[in-house]
């Protein structure tokens, strides 16, 4: 419901025994790795505030992203053995799918890392690399400064590494633990990163964006956002991705900015369009291998948090809406 945290508790487990019959068109699959994403808790709400996304129903399986491996084929195009994966991914061990509802994955492009597929080499990847091609206006030579807030999640970890791959001079993150930050700077190769749970964020922003901030990936939108719009150059831009801070919240997406602060977005002609990957598809196959190239290079390093076992999906997606994970929370199935 609204205004409501997520919990392990608002999911349960049930065994049931799915029918032996694969139809013509129909894949019997394994499932190997779902994903757990912000965008569900929104799903938890009869009104998911967006038209794009339905509502998930009591007492029905959860759906999401997710990765399995065809056992028994009715499809012309699926063999037994290949890989598969689907955005409406229902959250079972096993399943009867309709076989053009999957897209057929080469493991070799991620060597070997399937998982990858839900995170870095598939939708979260895209959002990023999108969100900068589409929204951000790098450009190399540019000496711009770059702001990615969620810095050390999904999208975050990846966007900032893909600004600096695109362009940007300078990469700053903001995220919420030590850790975190320090993996950002030690291994993402971000100039430097804030712990904002610690000190003064507007003063350490100040200090480690001595030019201004020239693009900002906003994930998180609220207070954090606030500050960083402050401190935004004359016709600078934000990456408007998400606003996970409001998620729990019954408010419109993307949430209006209060009125100091829009002041400032339109008096520095800062622009700050809403942002969807999934209005871009028709760059999702370059954009891919664009991805992966980067990861086979090790230009884009990457991050998951793996959590075993279809009973802890709930706990794992508890755990990533209150900043447990680092890098892409992914839950393995297969074990
Ligand atoms: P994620 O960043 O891996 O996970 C969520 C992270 O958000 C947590 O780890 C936590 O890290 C941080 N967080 C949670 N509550 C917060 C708060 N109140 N204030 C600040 N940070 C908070 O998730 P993701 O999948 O990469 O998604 C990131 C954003 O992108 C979400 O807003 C999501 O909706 C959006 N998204 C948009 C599109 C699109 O098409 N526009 C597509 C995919 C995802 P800390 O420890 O740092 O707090």
């Amino acid at each position: 419901g609204k205004n409501g945290v997520p919990v392990a508790e608002n999911f349960r487990l049930e065994q049931s025994t799915i029918s032996d019959t694969v139809q013509a068109g129909q894949v019997r699959v394994k499932t190997l790795y779902l994903s757990v994403d912000p965008y569900m808790r929104c799903r938890m709400n009869e009104d998911t505030g967006s038209d794009y996304l339905r509502p998930w129903q009591l007492s029905e399986v959860a759906d999401g992203g997710g990765i399995g491996v065809v056992e028994e084929s009715q499809h012309h195009n699926l063999a037994k053995g290949d890989f598969v994966t689907s955005f409406t991914w229902p959250w079972q061990t096993v399943a009867v799918l309709d076989g053009d509802s999957l897209q057929k994955l080469v493991p070799q492009l991620v060597n070997g890392r399937l998982s990858y597929f839900l995170g870095a080499a598939g939708i979260t990847g895209l959002t990023a690399l999108l969100g900068i091609r589409e929204k951000g206006h790098v450009a190399v030579g540019a000496n711009q400064t770059m702001v990615v807030s969620g810095a050390a999640g999904a999208c975050g970890s990846l966007a900032g590494q893909i600004g600096r791959l695109e362009g940007c001079s300078r990469v700053v993150g903001i995220a919420g633990t030590d850790e975190k930050c320090s993996i950002l700077v030690q291994e993402m190769g971000f100039d430097a990163a804030i712990n904002y749970k610690k000190g003064d964020v507007a003063k350490q922003l100040r200090e480690l964006c001595p030019g201004g901030v020239d693009v900002y990936f906003d994930n998180v939108g609220g207070d954090i956002s606030d500050t960083v719009i402050s401190q935004m150059n004359q016709n600078s831009h934000i990456i408007l991705c998400g606003q996970i801070s409001q998620y729990n919240k019954d408010v419109p997406y993307p949430p209006p900015l209060p009125p100091d602060i829009e002041k400032i977005q339109k008096e520095r002609n800062i622009t700050r369009e809403r942002f969807l990957v999934l209005n871009y598809m028709d760059k999702q196959e370059a954009s891919v291998l664009q991805l992966c190239q980067w990861i086979q290079e090790g230009k884009l390093k990457v991050r998951e948090t793996v959590v075993e076992g279809l009973a802890n999906i709930g706990a794992a997606f508890q755990s990533m809406m209150s900043g447990g994970n680092i890098g892409k929370q992914i839950v393995s199935v297969s074990k």
